[in-house]
């Protein structure tokens, strides 16, 4: 195979300040990796003025500005659609971003959007402060009342976010009933599936017959895609071409871009998301059963244990991946029984030692953060036990070291 120049200088002579920019470059002959490469470019070169008005970058035939795609980026997009059952999609620079585009691009003034009262917090922020600005309003579902979710939509709803299992209290919706409703009311139902990964159910795919999806889902690659705790990335991805372009259009005019390393890195962890998500899972589950016959917990969230919120709508969505062992990803809250203050339930926090204190999951390292739930409710949660929520994400240790750790801490703080 013989490789043109990338670039080739012009036959002039030059001095050599511009002879190090203009340098000629080609390509490794035959370097035929399966790793795809870390393409780096705010400019792309055109041969002549008629290519650079041929070129499109909208269906990713071509390459005309680093924000609008390089090899990097598009195979990350492509592969993220892979694991999302999607057919286009699109990357942020971080899971919030890839929110708060879709609300730019589908809400205008006079428009409301309705989000589920266990929704991410900052989605809920957005809605509050931003999108309020803009003449935009919002109202919040009971995520686990189908009902109030329809007696919600009204001829000015526009968009309808959905969480599967909500946002640390864990609780999961029917999510094949909303969907269905937002369809037949002809609402958008945008999915936050950080949760499900791709991998618990397929968002596109609901009952497994291709007869019911959500439009959009927006997955915080932060979490399991990355799994090393160390890019911030989001994705927006879709099944319909119309649906995608406007999403894209409003992407481009905010100037939304990835880095290409951070790209790569993705692209490098994909591989193994699946192992991941079954490792930290499995762990989970085991922490989370174990953590059920402790006295100090009033109630253990973890939707793949029965008993918890909405476990026959995890069941019936989720329980036939994995060989019938069924999805869940690495994360549960506990409530510390409401006998316990606060500073009891902070003493136990801080007295977890492989357990670490910060935001965000999906990574190798445990962590734990406690929550002021009044705070972030607005519906009545006759489904969650009084007291304090506490939740886990676990990660790569072996579960032996965590449970011990656990057990130490609740000694510790609750006697
Ligand atoms: C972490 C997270 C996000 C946001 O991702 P960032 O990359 O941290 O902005 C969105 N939704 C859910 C459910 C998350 O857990």
């Amino acid at each position: 195979m013989s490789q043109t120049p990338i670039h080739a200088p012009p036959e002039v002579p030059l001095l050599l300040p511009t002879r190090l920019v203009h340098h000629e470059y080609t390509p490794p002959a035959g370097f035929a990796a399966l790793q795809p490469a870390v393409h780096k470019a705010s400019t792309v070169l055109f041969p002549n003025v008629a290519a650079m008005r041929a070129r499109e970058w909208k269906d990713k035939t071509s390459y005309t500005y680093g924000l609008h795609g390089t090899p990097t980026t598009y195979q990350l997009e492509e592969r993220i659609a892979t694991l999302e059952g999607g057919l286009q999609c699109l990357l942020a620079p971080s899971g919030l971003a890839a929110i708060s585009t879709v609300a730019l691009a589908l809400l205008r003034a006079g428009d409301e959007v309705l989000l589920p009262d266990n929704a991410y917090s900052p989605n809920k922020a957005l809605a509050e402060v931003e999108l309020a600005h803009y003449g935009v309003t919002h109202r919040v579902f009971d995520p686990l009342d189908p009902q109030d979710l329809a007696a919600k939509i009204t001829d000015r709803t526009r968009l309808v976010w959905l969480e599967a299992a909500g946002s640390v209290t864990m609780e999961f919706p029917d999510l094949p009933a909303q969907v269905r409703i937002c369809r037949e009311r002809g609402v958008t139902c945008a999915l936050d599936n950080t949760w499900g990964a791709g991998l618990a159910f397929a968002p596109f795919d609901l009952l497994g017959d291709g007869s019911l999806g959500v439009d959009v889902s927006v997955h915080a690659l932060t979490k399991y895609p990355s799994g090393g705790g160390d890019v911030l990335m989001g994705s927006i991805t879709t099944r319909d071409q119309a649906l995608h372009l406007k999403l894209k259009l409003t992407h481009m005019r905010l100037g939304l871009g990835v880095g290409a390393n951070d790209a790569e890195a993705v692209l490098r962890a994909l591989p193994s998301i699946a192992l991941r998500y079954r490792a930290h899972d499995e762990a989970a589950r085991e922490l989370a059963r174990w953590l059920a016959g402790q006295p100090a917990i009033a109630q253990v969230l973890h939707p793949a244990l029965p008993g918890s919120p909405g476990h026959d709508h995890w069941q019936a969505l989720c329980g036939a991946a994995f060989g019938g062992q069924g999805g869940a990803a690495g994360l549960f809250s506990v409530v510390i029984g409401a006998q316990y203050g606060q500073a009891q339930v902070d003493a136990f926090c801080d007295a977890l030692q492989l357990f670490r204190l910060g935001y965000s999951w999906g990574g190798p390292m445990s962590l734990v953060v406690p929550y002021e739930l009044a705070a972030m409710r607005r519906c009545a949660t006759p489904q969650l036990a009084a007291g304090t929520v506490v939740r886990f994400c676990v990660g790569l240790e072996d579960v032996q070291d965590l449970r011990a750790d656990l057990a130490q801490a609740l000694a510790r703080a609750f006697g």
